[in-house]
C-alpha cells in the first residue's frame, strides 16, 4: 500500500505516521524546508529551543496531541500565563469571573449577563445547533449590545476585517468552550514534536521530501492513495466555499520585557492599533531558552491584499513602534535587537451561518483524499484537530485499500 501526503504540517505528519505504523509505504512531499506547516519553529544561533514563528501553545483538553506528543516520548509542560486585554490605555487582566467582574469597561449588569452566557456557553456539550445565527447578532441579543461592543466587537473585527459580521455563533461558542486558562508548550518548542514525529515516520520506513511543491496530479499515477494537506484542494474542490485570511506576525527579540512579568497575552480592544495581540513568548516559556532574550509577536488576520503584507519588516517595525510605546511608555527602539515579519497564508477560514453544510467529504475521489483546518468545525484551527483529523483520515485510507 503506497501513500503519498502531501504537506508536513501536523495533519500530514500524524496521518504519516498512523500509515506507516500500519504498514503503508508513506511518502510526504512538502514545498518548505522543515516539517511543521504553520506550527514551524526557527532558531537563533545562542538559543536552545525553537520559537515558533507564530505564537502557538495548546489547552489542557487538546487529548489528541497531548497523547500523540507523549507516546513520542516529548510530554507538553503546561503553566498558567495571565491572559489580559487592552481598554482605554490601560492593560486588565481577562481570564476569569473574578477579571470580568473587576473589569471597569462593563456595568455590573453587563458583566453578570456576559459572566452568566459564557458560563453555558462552558456547559454546553455541542453548540453546533448555533450555526445558524452571526456571532454579531447572537452576542448582541445575548450579552447585550454594550458587552459586545467593548469587548467581542473588537476582537471579532480585529480577527475577521471585512468578515467579521459572517462569523457564525458556533465558531464562536467552540472558542470558550475549549479555551483553558493553563497553557501547554512542548519542551524544545512545537518545532522539536513535528521534528520527533517526522523521525518516527522514517524510522518505520517512510519518505520525507522536502523543498519540493508537488500537484495531486503528479502523485495519483504512482501511489494507492494521496492524502492532500494543503488549503487548496484540486478541482472540483479547487478552494473550500469559505473565505481565508493571512496571518501577520512581527516577531521582535528584545534586550528588555515589553510586557509585565508573567503578561504572556494581550487582546488590543482599542481598533485604532495596527495590530490585534501582542504577546510575549518570554513570559510563557522561560528567556533562559533563548539566550536570555525576550520574545515578542505582534499579531494580525488580515485580507490577503492589505498593505501591511507589501511592507518591509523595518517599515512594519516603524508604524508599530508608537502604538507599542502606547502600551509601554519605556519602551523604544534600542530595546529592539532583532526583527522578523512572517506571513502565514490561508491561516484562518471564516465559518459562515450554517458553514457544516458546506464541509466537503475527506474523500474526493477514488484515490483521492484531502483534509484542512476548515474541515475541524466547529473548532478553531489548531495541532489537535489537525493530528485528529490526520489520522482519522490516514485510518480512513487504511480501510479503504
Ligand atoms: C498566527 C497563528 C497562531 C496559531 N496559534 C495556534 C495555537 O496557539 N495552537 C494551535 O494548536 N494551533 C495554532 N495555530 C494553528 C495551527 O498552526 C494549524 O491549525 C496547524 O498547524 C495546521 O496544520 P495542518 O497540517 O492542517 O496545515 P499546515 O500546517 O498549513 O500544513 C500544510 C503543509 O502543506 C505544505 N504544502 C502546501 N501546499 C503544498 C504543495 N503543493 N506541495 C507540498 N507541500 C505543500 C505547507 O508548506 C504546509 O507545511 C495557529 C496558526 C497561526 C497562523
Amino acid at each position: 500500500m503506497k501513500v503519498a501526503i502531501i504537506g508536513a504540517g501536523f495533519s500530514g505528519l500524524a496521518a504519516g505516521l498512523e500509515l506507516a505504523k500500519n504498514g503503508a509505504e508513506v511518502e510526504i512531499f512538502e514545498s518548505q524546508d522543515k516539517v511543521g506547516g504553520l506550527a514551524v519553529g526557527f532558531k537563533e544561533e545562542n538559543w536552545d529551543w525553537t520559537a515558533e514563528k507564530f505564537y502557538h501553545h495548546i489547552f489542557t483538553n487538546d487529548s489528541e496531541i497531548i497523547s500523540l506528543s507523549i507516546e513520542n516520548g516529548i510530554a507538553p509542560k503546561f503553566s498558567r500565563p495571565k491572559t489580559c486585554v487592552y481598554w482605554h490605555q490601560k492593560t486588565y487582566p481577562f481570564d476569569s469571573p473574578i477579571d470580568l467582574l473587576k473589569f471597569p469597561g462593563l456595568n455590573l449588569i453587563d458583566k453578570l449577563r456576559m459572566g452568566l452566557v459564557l458560563a453555558v456557553f462552558k456547559l454546553i456539550p455541542n453548540g453546533k445547533f448555533l450555526e445558524r445565527w452571526t456571532a454579531e447578532n447572537g452576542l448582541k441579543f445575548l450579552i447585550g449590545e454594550n458587552g459586545y461592543k467593548v469587548i467581542w466587537e473588537p476582537l471579532l473585527t480585529g480577527k475577521f476585517s471585512e468578515f467579521s459580521s459572517k462569523v457564525n455563533l458556533a465558531w464562536f461558542w467552540a472558542r470558550i468552550k475549549k479555551r483553558t486558562s493553563s497553557l501547554g508548550t512542548f519542551p524544545g518548542g512545537f518545532q522539536t514534536l513535528a521534528d520527533r514525529l517526522a523521525g518516527k515516520i522514517s524510522g518505520l520506513g517512510g519518505k520525507i521530501h522536502l523543498n519540493i511543491r508537488v500537484d495531486n496530479d503528479d502523485l495519483q499515477n504512482k501511489f494507492d492513495a494521496v492524502l492532500s494537506t494543503h488549503t487548496f484542494f484540486p478541482t472540483p474542490y479547487s478552494l473550500l466555499p469559505t473565505p481565508y485570511l493571512d496571518a501577520h506576525v512581527l516577531f521582535l527579540e528584545l534586550n528588555q520585557s515589553f510586557l509585565p512579568p508573567n503578561i504572556y497575552w494581550l487582546n488590543i480592544l482599542d481598533r485604532k492599533f495596527p495590530f490585534l495581540v501582542v504577546c510575549e513568548h518570554t513570559n510563557f516559556v522561560g528567556k533562559e531558552n533563548f539566550g536570555g532574550k525576550y520574545l515578542l509577536y505582534i499579531g494580525n488576520y488580515l485580507p490577503k491584499n492589505h498593505r501591511l503584507f507589501t511592507l518591509p519588516p523595518e517599515k512594519v517595525v516603524q508604524e508599530f513602534l508608537p502604538w507599542l510605546i502606547k502600551i509601554n511608555l519605556e519602551f523604544s527602539r534600542k530595546n529592539i535587537d532583532k526583527y522578523y515579519v512572517f506571513h502565514g497564508k490561508n491561516a484562518q477560514p471564516v465559518m459562515t451561518v450554517n458553514y457544516s453544510r458546506q464541509i466537503p467529504q475527506v474523500k474526493i475521489s477514488d484515490k483521492l483524499y484531502g483534509i484542512n483546518q476548515a474541515m475541524i468545525y466547529p473548532w478553531d484551527r489548531g495541532i489537535n484537530y489537525a493530528a485528529e483529523l490526520g489520522k482519522r483520515a490516514a485510518r480512513m485510507i487504511i480501510n479503504d485499500l
